[in-house]
């Protein structure tokens, strides 16, 4: 290990980010645009590359290039990782808190460099620093990230990195940071591959992360209407089967309502299409509040919804439909005034196929048209 040229060990790094950049990019250009924050991290390791680039050149070029601004992109480079995490999980980037302790850093680190020169102080600050951003990513990704493979990858890799940056601060403060940069102490050596190597690693990562949150994305689109986002007809349904099977087990109660618009051919006439279009986004958006988490909401067509509510009687059922009558017959400013009429339905010990249950909900649908609208009924 002591062998190892940490010249080449610096650029080999950089290129190595530099190659996964553009994996990234190529991420960022054929992902759907809601994967947010990925242009940021193919963008970090090009900005690390550049900074091993002035790194390795220490000795050859200025200190003002090869320290000042070689640790200040170093850091930059952090916290654009940590600004494509923040848009990854749909947060507020958080730029200026962040680019300011970097700026912050630079006089302290300029003088340090060329007005009283000190390795020790600088390495005490730049991996405090670094160690610091680090970890705000790590907790970041922790809290926001899905109990996946690569969501924890990631953040071993990040707990890992900033371990060993933190022990640079300890060496450094000891001190066992060696003379300079290239000098080839035994910390030294250790810090600059591990450095390497967790750089690349927390990319790869990265790559991960967004793979799966394709995945979810494509798994969503398959099972929600692209409209409304409630779910599809044939996702709603085999979930009503899988309650109506767990019911006739353990012996349980469940309920369906199903909803139909009023007149809403009568919105489109009069409003337009898109009109109708927005009604609907707009009486899904205001029904999904009403439910508890376990009731799930679906698109059966058109202006058709069904409502399975598992674990309801029919009486809790009636509450919660006239619930659901009550805040759609509430008028919407900018919306046409609409109604809704809805049709109950609760398991009965011989269902034996969920289209027994759906099919006394149609009626009882049909019940409530026939009464007048703007109601709930029951057969
Ligand atoms: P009723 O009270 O009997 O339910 O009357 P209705 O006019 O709501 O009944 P009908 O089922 O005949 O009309 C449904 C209308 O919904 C017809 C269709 O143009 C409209 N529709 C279906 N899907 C969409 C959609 O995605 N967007 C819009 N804007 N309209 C839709
Ligand atoms: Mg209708
Ligand atoms: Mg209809």
């Amino acid at each position: 290990m002591m062998g190892l040229d940490l010249r080449s060990i610096i650029l080999m790094s950089g290129i190595m980010g530099l190659l996964l950049s553009v994996v990234m990019l190529f991420l960022r250009l054929s992902y759907p645009k809601s994967i947010r924050g990925l242009g940021w991290w193919a963008a970090a390791p090009v900005v690390s590359f550049v900074s091993a680039l002035l790194f390795a050149m220490r000795g050859q070029i200025p200190d003002a290039v090869s320290v000042v601004a070689a640790n200040f992109l170093l850091l930059t480079g952090v916290a654009m990782f940590y600004f494509g995490a923040r848009h990854f999980f749909g947060l507020v980037p958080a730029y200026l808190s962040r680019m300011g302790l970097i700026l912050a850093l630079l006089p302290v680190l300029a003088w340090y460099t060329l007005a009283e020169p000190s390795f020790t102080a600088r390495v005490l600050m730049v991996s405090l620093l670094w160690a610091y951003l680090q970890l705000t990513l790590t907790l970041l990704i922790w809290r926001h990230g899905p109990e996946v493979f690569s969501t924890r990858f990631t953040v071993v890799v990040l707990v890992i990195h900033t371990s060993v940056l933190l022990l640079r601060f300890l060496s450094a403060w000891l001190p066992l940071s060696g003379e300079s940069l290239l000098d080839p102490s035994r910390i030294q050596t250790l810090y600059i591959v591990m450095n390497a190597l967790f750089t690349v690693a927390l990319v790869v990562g990265l790559i991960l992360m967004a793979g799966d949150r394709l995945r979810e994305v494509f798994e969503h689109s398959s099972s929600h209407d692209s409209l409304t986002n409630a779910l599809i007809r044939r996702t709603l349904i085999s979930a009503c089967e899988q309650e109506l099977e767990r019911c006739r087990r353990h012996g349980r109660s469940m309920s369906l309502l199903m909803l139909d618009i009023d007149h809403f051919k009568a919105v489109n006439d009069a409003h337009g299409h898109q009109m109708g279009d927005r009604v609907l986004v707009d009486f899904v958006a205001r029904i999904t509040p009403l439910l508890r988490s376990p009731d799930q909401l679906g698109r059966f067509g058109g202006e058709e919804f069904v409502v399975l509510l598992p674990e309801t009687t029919q009486e809790d059922a009636m509450v919660v439909g006239e619930r659901i009558r009550a805040a759609v017959a509430l008028p919407v400013a900018g919306l046409p005034p609409i109604s809704v009429s809805i049709g109950v339905a609760s398991n009965r010990p011989d269902d034996a196929q969920i289209d027994a249950l759906l099919g006394r909900a149609d009626r009882a649908l049909y019940k409530a048209k026939a009464e007048g609208r703007n109601r709930i009924a029951v057969i």
